[in-house]
């Protein structure tokens, strides 16, 4: 590794990789050195010719705007050979008859999203990141942890655990991309916001006795919203992937549950507008919270994806709004380094956060605010959100609106090219 990197990304999950490709488009163009620093190894991870679609993988629903985005990265190409397309969303509530419902064709866009498999966009990602590494523009530092950031003279001097020698090296900037836990936001004294729903999201992948149409379906119930979205099949069996989110106690019950016990209790609970439930994959649980931090730059420093804003998963935007975040900040980075500005210059960055904060407060504002209107117990209510899903099916205004920010277009692109 090298003494000195002009950005330092902290975390190989999908942000920080995503981050990692962005800039490295126009790396060798602009003489930009940069490290990648992950703990876990990334052991079988970069085969994408012999990948599977999986019953127990964790999925992802990737807005139209996060398609483009990928576009822009020349990523979307490899990637659409494995997700699947939204054609449809179907919004309801459990025993009530309202409800809306969202078109493709009508917004005329290919699609209104896609489904992926985190596993899938993963191995792109990496395996185009393997590139460069051969390539000499980036140092992709695997089993590696970034313990201490501080900045010193102008730089951010960085400690770096590697299970032997401890690192130290320097950086114009310091790329936090480490998770909603992050440990060295605390260390650096960033404060945050948390707010704890009391709700876990259980999350499987489903198999289905017929075709999903390419209709994803978010019903909201009494005990918590679910979605359904729409999957490729796997060895001809019709797959959906779940998200259903619950009460903190109840969590633990449905995961106790046989699969046969809990395709019971979901098809009691969905009902049969999808079909019949007939298998259930892997289960794993989430414990719900809207977190964001106080700060999101600092001179040196700047904090993306879960580290940065942790969302209720409910309305599928969480990595959708930090993809916009990965691609405002790879845009004004480049920006920088094309007007030979430092890259840790808080002006630069200060600029960044400005543009993201509409983006921000909306699409929280949307999840968060949703989630607690239809977790509301009253007749009134019921009967106004009844009126409203109505008014946005019928109305075309309201749904383009509706549409357009559920597809990440509400906010200008970024341009990386
Ligand atoms: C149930 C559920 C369903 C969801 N569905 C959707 C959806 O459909 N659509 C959507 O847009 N969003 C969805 N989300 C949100 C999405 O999963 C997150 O936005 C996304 O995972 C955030 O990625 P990240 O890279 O910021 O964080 P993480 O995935 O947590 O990655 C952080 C990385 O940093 C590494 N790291 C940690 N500490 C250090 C350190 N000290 N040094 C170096 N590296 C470190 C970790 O090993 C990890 O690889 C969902 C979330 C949940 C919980």
């Amino acid at each position: 590794m090298r003494q000195h990197y002009d950005i330092v990304i902290m975390g190989a999950g999908m942000v920080g990789a995503s981050l990692a490709a962005a800039l490295l488009q126009h790396a060798t163009a602009l003489h930009l050195n940069i490290a990648l620093i992950e703990p876990n190894p990334l052991d079988g991870q970069l085969d994408t010719h012999s990948y599977q679609p999986s019953f127990d993988g964790r999925v992802t629903a990737l807005a139209y705007g996060s398609a483009q985005i990928y576009q822009q990265l020349q990523l979307w190409d490899k990637l659409q050979a494995q997700v699947q397309p939204i054609a449809h969303i179907h919004i309801s509530e459990r025993g009530h008859f309202g409800a809306a419902r969202l078109h493709a064709e009508q917004e005329k866009v290919p699609a209104l999203g896609y489904v992926v498999e985190n596993k899938w966009l993963g191995q792109v990602l990496y395996q185009h990141l393997q590139q460069h590494v051969n390539a000499a523009n980036l140092d992709f530092c695997t089993g590696a942890t970034v313990t201490q950031a501080e900045r010193l003279e102008g730089k951010m001097q960085l400690q770096i655990e590697t299970g032997d020698q401890p690192l130290q090296l320097t950086t114009d900037l310091l790329v936090m991309a480490d998770g909603g836990r992050s440990a060295l936001r605390d260390k650096m004294g960033i404060s945050y916001t948390e707010e704890v729903y009391q709700q876990q999201a259980l999350v499987c992948n489903v198999g289905i006795d017929r075709a999903h149409n390419n209709i994803a379906y978010e019903r909201f119930t009494d005990t918590g919203p679910m979605a359904l979205l729409p999957l490729l099949r796997q060895n001809k069996q019709h797959r959906c992937g779940l998200i259903w989110t619950v009460p903190e106690q109840q969590g633990d019950e449905l995961l106790a549950l046989s699969d046969r016990e809990f395709i019971s209790a979901l098809q009691r609970r969905f009902g049969f507008r999808a079909g019949r439930f007939t298998h259930v994959g892997e289960r794993f649980s989430y414990p719900l919270k809207l977190q964001r931090a106080q700060e999101q730059v600092r001179a040196g420093v700047a904090i993306l994806g879960n580290a940065a804003h942790t969302l209720h998963p409910i309305a599928g935007q969480g990595f959708n709004l930090a993809l916009r975040g990965v691609a405002a900040l790879a845009e004004h980075l480049l920006g920088a380094a094309r007007n030979g500005q430092s890259l840790g210059d808080y002006e630069m960055l200060y600029q960044y956060q400005q543009s993201r904060l509409a983006d921000q407060r909306a699409t929280i504002n949307f999840s968060d605010k949703s989630m607690r209107l239809f977790a509301i117990d009253n007749p009134l209510l019921a009967l106004g959100r009844d009126a409203g899903l109505q008014l946005l099916d019928i109305c075309p205004a309201a749904k383009t609106l509706f549409s357009r920010s559920a597809m990440g277009l509400a906010s200008p692109m970024a341009d990386l090219h």
